[in-house]
């Protein structure tokens, strides 16, 4: 580790290069020496501390100074620091956190391998902090019956990362919204739940069927919100910037239709079956966001996850202005005009920002973090969605829907917190308690290993993120492990470097400069 890093060094008791050295604030410690014997990702970690670093624990919702010890893959011991101690150890250095759980990713195996596979996918999720990731079933074939999760967990073996991957499973046969899939069968294999994403559930009459099925096994279903004929031929938000950029649009509506129709299943199904859940992903309007929290307000049980892209970016984007979304906002909280403000410095139509649901305007932007703010949004998820180079170099309306999110979503939402626009804690919190907490209400897997609560847990296996948000890198093809390289933020600096990721006691991710774990 460089000395910039300080306090907050790591450290490998036992290597020559912390001998003698308490790694404290100011000293190299083991700064920049790899261990001899460093594990390779998949190992069990033998010995690793992080010392007057800043800890955050959303379990016991407490953070502060503090240190770690990680032996054999169990993390040992959390020590929180008072006093002398803890003397000018602030939240802006070194941050320990629980590793980060993604609700929603695309790793496009089987099927798709040329934008994602397992392995690429999970070497993305470590290098962006996470330690457990659920896949949508958008795979070809499609997650619609048993033969294809063993694949998947094949695959996950053969890789050798101790990222947990977990699945959903598809609600219709093949995703094509007609008949369901096996769903009981599916279920006995282990998926999460069931979702047709990439699409909605296609109609009220199936999604009745779903929640009711699923019901019966404890899982949600997970919708992707969209009214097809409000959204069809849509390139971009329905709104001024599509306008004026001659783009389709997709409506508000389109959104606010589908969760309501949702909703209402929801309440009727839940008289029949009342362990049906109802989770809304990659929620993206004010209005749609409304409904929830009204839903929530009236008890039902639904929850929603929020994107990185629909906090942090907007539609305004795409004419090429490139400020975050809350820098969009007028004093009375409306959106500002970028052509007005002169604010148009990228080249128009960047593929890359071409996703669904679309960017939508920055008051939007804020709606989704005042839901994330208010509980109305029980998490953020990435919505991870790799491409080839040859599925996003066309013309911006038929390029692939999609954004390559899971090594950038930390770096966004610290952009965020930087900004004052959300407290650090509550950024942690909706990447690991928050999606845990969404998955401990779905009654067939609450009781499970998956639904643990997501703290820094002494005597636990290690599941854990070490970041460093004084140290800035730059999001280029090459430091993204992900195949996909479409993201909007290429070229960008980001803060909260990944130092080191560890799964389940495993080694999962290490700075390549900032090695100092032991095997
Ligand atoms: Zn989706």
């Amino acid at each position: 580790m460089s000395p910039k890093r300080a306090p907050g060094s790591t450290r490998s008791a036992g290597s020559a290069g912390s001998a003698g050295s308490a790694g404290s604030a100011g000293s190299a410690g083991s700064a920049g020496k790899r261990a001899a014997a460093g594990p390779r990702v998949g190992q069990t970690v033998g010995r690793f501390e992080v010392e007057k670093a800043w800890l955050v624990d959303p379990v016991l919702g407490r953070e502060g100074p503090g240190e770690i010890v990680v032996a054999d893959g169990i993390l040992e011991s959390v020590v929180w620091l008072k006093g002398a101690e803890a003397a000018g150890l602030d939240d802006k250095g070194v941050v320990v956190a629980p590793g980060f759980f993604d609700l929603h990713a695309h790793f496009r195996e089987p099927g798709f391998e040329d934008a994602e596979t397992i392995a690429s996918g999970s070497a993305a999720a470590a290098h962006g902090g996470y330690t457990s990731v659920a896949l949508m079933p958008n795979t070809s074939p499609a997650l619609d019956e048993p033969g294809v999760i063993e694949r998947i967990r094949a695959a996950v073996r053969a890789g050798g990362s101790p990222v947990e991957i977990l699945a959903f499973g598809a609600v219709s046969a093949g995703r094509a919204g007609e008949q369901l899939s096996a769903m009981g069968e599916l279920a006995d294999a282990g998926v999460l739940g069931f979702s047709d994403d990439g699409a909605p559930v296609r109609t009220p009459k199936l999604l009745r069927s779903a929640l009711l099925y699923a019901g019966m096994f404890g899982l949600p279903v997970v919708d992707h919100a969209e009214d097809l004929e409000l959204s069809e031929g849509a390139e971009a938000h329905e709104g001024y910037v599509a306008s004026i950029l001659g783009l389709a649009g997709w409506p508000v509506a389109g959104e606010v239709n589908a969760v309501s129709r949702d909703l209402a299943v929801l309440e009727d199904v839940l008289r029949d079956e009342p362990r049906a859940r109802l989770h809304l992903t990659h929620v993206s309007t004010s209005a749609a966001l409304d409904l929830v929290r009204r839903a929530k307000a009236a008890g039902l049980p639904v929850t929603c996850d929020v994107t990185p892209h629909h906090l942090a970016l907007a539609d305004e984007w795409i004419a090429g202005a490139r400020r975050w979304s809350w820098e969009a906002l007028g004093a009375d909280g409306t959106s500002r005009d970028p052509w007005a403000d002169g604010v148009l410095v990228a080249t128009p139509y960047d593929t890359a920002l071409r996703v669904n649901p679309p960017l939508r305007t920055p008051a939007d932007a804020a709606a989704c973090l005042a839901a994330l703010l208010d509980g109305t949004a029980d998490a953020v998820a990435t919505d991870h969605a790799p491409h080839t180079v040859v599925d996003k170099e066309v013309e911006f309306g038929r390029a692939s829907n999609g954004i390559s999110g899971m090594e950038t979503a930390l770096g966004v939402l610290l952009a965020m917190v930087d900004a004052d626009r959300l407290p650090l804690a509550r950024a942690i919190a909706a990447l690991t308690a928050g999606p845990a907490g969404i998955v401990a209400r779905w009654p067939g897997v609450a009781a499970t290993p998956v639904a643990r609560p997501r703290g820094l847990t002494e005597g636990a296996p290690a599941d854990l993120v070490v970041f460093d948000r004084a140290d800035r890198w730059r999001v280029t093809p090459e430091t993204l492990r992900s195949k996909g390289k479409n993201s909007p933020l290429l070229g960008r600096e980001l803060s909260g470097r990944v130092l080191l990721t560890i799964a389940g006691g495993r080694l999962a991710y290490e700075d390549p400069e900032a090695a100092s774990t032991e095997g």
